[in-house]
């Protein structure tokens, strides 16, 4: 993104987020059917957004019902403003689970930043914090079931068909696009749009099983994540760094934590960078023994390994993978389409894949419902405007959040450990993912799709 771009997108930022003009009109009535592959945060908050919009839509979700891990997430400004575009409802379920950090004097800290290897002083917990990166939002996290769960009303039941594993993809010469499932059941709809994830089908089924982009790439960053009790959390590392979001560093590793449940339970990320190969690409998660986090961060200080000692015995790791090495060249191909994480899935160090899962739906669902798309024949060109507005956008979050882990950790280069330019690196770059006006993009989008509708 140009220095020129970003400017602009710091002064619409300052003068207020930009209401598309979409939401507020009858909707006229469509003359076709939107198919989503995928029942998580992009999926639903895409069916949320065209099913109030009468956009007629239904997901395909290979699970029994919808359903998140038990982890924490956080948002940033720009996803509040998306969730709001999509749905209010859905800002409201956000605002309803939301937790932000504890201590009145942090609510517009994002993260304060510490030196990971340090021990706090003799007989404290406190630690001194390297630098604090503030936002208009603060921390904001959730616990993920408990957003989905609120979120999942927002719809009817049956506007979802659940056990319905999609394999394969196929355009029918009518134009319709027909899915097949692992059940033997088919279905078909006048566009489908893959909200399935990093290992998304869809995505193959775009760009073809031998490009390199089909397959999401090992980072070589694991994590290991825990939720523990707040109680035994403050205990451990003292009130200020267990109820405000706290980031600490120190060398090819990072710990993370901020509060989620309403401050009643610590979220635990702790990161890992290795140089060996993850050991199945089909599993991005394998068992582990909180014993090896502990061996992974015997370096570190006491506040760390003490966050770490709470965490469960048997411990699952996550591969971060991502498509950072290779993007998709396009993001559809006729009447398919890609959103989230199936189009560019990221690494998680910039806390902010989810949020562009959402101003995904976000334009998605305005352009759908836009007066000018009326037939099947009219949805190519949404897509083909959808492509050309968000994906430089997602596959630039893919490449920063690469680099901003190896700036926690250290590692990135000309910044090593020097904290001044850690903290302007993520000062900028954070400015970029926050200080975006998505009614504007979704404004932008629909006059460039009713040139191409012309
Ligand atoms: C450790 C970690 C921490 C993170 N922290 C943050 C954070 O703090 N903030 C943030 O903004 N982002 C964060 N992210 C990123 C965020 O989690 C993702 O960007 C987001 O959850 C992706 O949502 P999605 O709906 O695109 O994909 P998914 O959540 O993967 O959902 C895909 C859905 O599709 C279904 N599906 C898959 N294949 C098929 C198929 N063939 N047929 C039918 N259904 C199928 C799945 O069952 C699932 O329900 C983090 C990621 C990780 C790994």
């Amino acid at each position: 993104m140009s220095g020129g771009n970003r400017l602009s997108l710091i002064r619409d930022h300052l003068q207020g987020p930009t209401q598309p003009s979409n939401t507020v009109k009858m909707q006229k009535q469509k003359n076709f059917e939107i198919a989503i592959v995928g029942g998580g945060i992009a999926g639903l908050t895409l069916a949320i957004a065209l099913y109030h919009r009468q956009v007629p839509v239904t997901i395909y979700e290979q699970a029994p019902q919808f359903g998140e891990i038990g982890a924490g997430v956080s948002f940033t400004p720009n996803a509040v403003q998306a969730m709001k575009v999509c749905h209010r409802g859905i800002y409201e379920a956000f605002e309803r689970v939301c937790t932000r950090n504890v201590w009145p004097s942090k609510q517009k800290v994002w993260f304060d930043y510490l030196d990971g290897l340090r021990d706090p002083p003799p007989g404290s917990k406190a630690q001194e914090i390297a630098f604090s990166i503030t936002s208009s939002l603060g921390q904001s996290g959730v616990h993920r079931a408990r957003y989905l769960d609120e979120m999942v009303k927002l719809v009817p039941q049956d506007i979802a068909r659940f056990g319905k594993k999609m394999k394969s993809l196929t355009e029918d010469s009518d134009g319709r696009v027909r899915m097949e499932f692992e059940d033997g059941t088919t279905a078909s709809a006048d566009a489908v749009i893959g909200c399935d994830g990093i290992k998304s089908i869809v995505r193959q089924a775009i760009v073809g099983r031998e490009h390199p982009s089909a397959y999401p790439v090992y980072t070589h960053k694991y994590a290991y994540r825990g939720l523990v009790p707040m109680t035994q959390a403050v205990d451990a590392v003292g009130e200020e760094l267990a109820q405000n979001a706290c980031m600490h560093m120190g060398p090819n590793g990072h710990v993370l934590t901020f509060p989620v449940n309403h401050g009643q339970t610590l979220n635990i990320v702790a990161f890992r960078t290795s140089s060996e190969d993850w050991p199945d690409s089909n599993r991005l998660t394998k068992a582990a023994k909180r014993e090896d986090a502990l061996l992974d961060f015997r370096e570190y200080g006491s506040n760390v390994l003490n966050l770490l000692k709470l965490t469960n015995p048997d411990l699952d790791v996550w591969a971060i993978f991502d498509l950072g090495e290779h993007p998709v060249p396009t993001f559809y191909k006729g009447r398919i389409c890609l959103s989230g994480d199936a189009a560019h899935a990221t690494s998680p160090h910039h806390g902010a894949g989810a949020g562009l899962c959402i101003e995904d739906s976000a334009v998605l669902a305005e352009l759908l419902a836009d007066e000018c798309v009326i037939e099947p024949q009219d949805l190519e060109a949404v897509f083909e405007t959808f492509n050309a507005e968000r994906k430089e956008r997602g596959q630039w979050l893919v490449q920063s959040s690469r680099h901003i882990g190896d700036c926690y950790e250290w590692r990135a280069q000309g910044i090593g450990r020097d904290f001044a330019k850690i903290e302007a690196d993520i000062n900028t770059r954070n400015g970029i993912i926050a200080n975006f006006d998505v009614g504007k993009m979704c404004n932008q989008a629909r006059e460039e799709l009713k040139k191409r509708l012309k």
